[in-house]
């Protein structure tokens, strides 16, 4: 990658996908409105960015990984944002998860100051950022500018998939986390009934996985954290209740019902309203544990 680089936002994925580009061999400037996250990238060589100005001026690739649509709107047009500082031809990558709304029109006013933009939003977990196998749904129809991302993406991945034109990644995004917090909250509610019933975890898993309610959160995402005692984030209920607004939110713009998907966001949202709030989203199996007043299951050490 010969392309100076920008990297804004290091938080648990921005964090490691950004160091994963750093062990590539390339020279990264990052930015975090945090200071405190900046500094394994410091000590890994990357040049810390005082401001968005400084961090993007040289730059001709800028990566942004921001929790929200306000965020991201917020860095890139926001007259101290990237668009005021970046030269024209230059490309921004958004890899959030943000309203695909959102992207439509940074893109518009983007492609007005002759800037490529890119969505390319992160699938599967921290664990996989971290070891470098994440997943990319990419937007983007300028083979040009796609050619150029590519590499980065390689650093930080082992799987791209084209969805299409600039916007089509995020609408994949948001789609398939739907389906992913949905399958989450019904998990968690199986196995506290299954705790509350006295079946014992192991045995459950057992069946669970020789049938086709089989499924990846529990058997990839609780296995790995909850069930493992560990329910720090990871991806926090804070960002799956906003990301399970941005499925409701794009459904009732184009009429769809979620009646499933509505009633589990309002449960995110109630478990947002305490103590889980940042904690990882596979604590909804803590949550409903405790409404059920039951001991949380947890998977024994073999
Ligand atoms: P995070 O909250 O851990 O990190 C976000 C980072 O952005 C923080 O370090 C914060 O300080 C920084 N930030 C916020 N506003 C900023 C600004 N104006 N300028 C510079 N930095 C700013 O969130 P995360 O879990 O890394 O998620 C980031 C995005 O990726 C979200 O859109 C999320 O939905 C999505 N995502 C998360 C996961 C996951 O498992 N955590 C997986 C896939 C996608």
């Amino acid at each position: 990658m010969s392309e100076p680089i920008a990297f804004i936002g290091l938080g648990a994925m921005g964090g490691p996908m950004a160091l994963n580009i750093i062990k590539k061999g390339t020279n990264l400037s990052v930015y975090d409105i945090e200071k405190e996250k900046m500094q394994p990238h410091i000590k890994s060589g990357a040049v810390p960015g005082n401001s968005i100005k400084d961090t993007v001026e040289d730059a001709e690739i800028i990566v942004t990984m921001l929790p929200s649509t306000e965020n991201v709107k917020s860095v890139i047009t926001d007259p101290d944002g990237v668009l005021s500082f970046i030269k024209p031809g230059s490309i921004i990558l958004d890899m959030s998860t943000i309203a695909p709304t959102g992207t439509d029109e940074i893109y518009e006013i983007c492609k007005q100051k002759d800037i490529d933009f890119i969505d390319a939003p992160v699938g599967r977990l921290v664990s996989h950022a971290i070891s470098g196998d994440s997943l990319f749904m990419v937007g983007c129809d300028n083979e040009g500018a796609f050619k150029k991302i590519e590499p980065l993406l390689n650093a930080m991945g082992t799987t791209i998939i084209r969805c299409g034109k600039v916007g089509s990644g995020i609408r994949a995004k948001v789609v398939n986390n739907f389906q992913i917090l949905s399958i989450a909250q019904i998990t968690a509610e199986a196995l506290t009934l299954a705790q509350k019933i006295g079946l014992d975890l192991n045995t459950f898993k057992e069946v669970n996985a020789g049938t086709t309610a089989n499924n990846g959160q529990f058997h990839i995402n609780f296995l790995s954290k909850v069930l493992k005692n560990d329910i720090e984030p990871g991806f926090t209920i804070d960002l799956a209740h906003k990301d399970m607004g941005l499925a409701i939110e794009t459904a009732n713009s184009f009429r769809v019902g979620l009646p499933v998907g509505s009633s589990v966001q309002a449960v995110y949202g109630q478990a947002r309203s305490g103590k889980f709030a940042k904690k990882d989203f596979s604590a909804l199996l803590d949550y409903a544990c405790e409404l059920a007043e039951v001991d949380p299951p947890r998977i024994k050490k073999s």
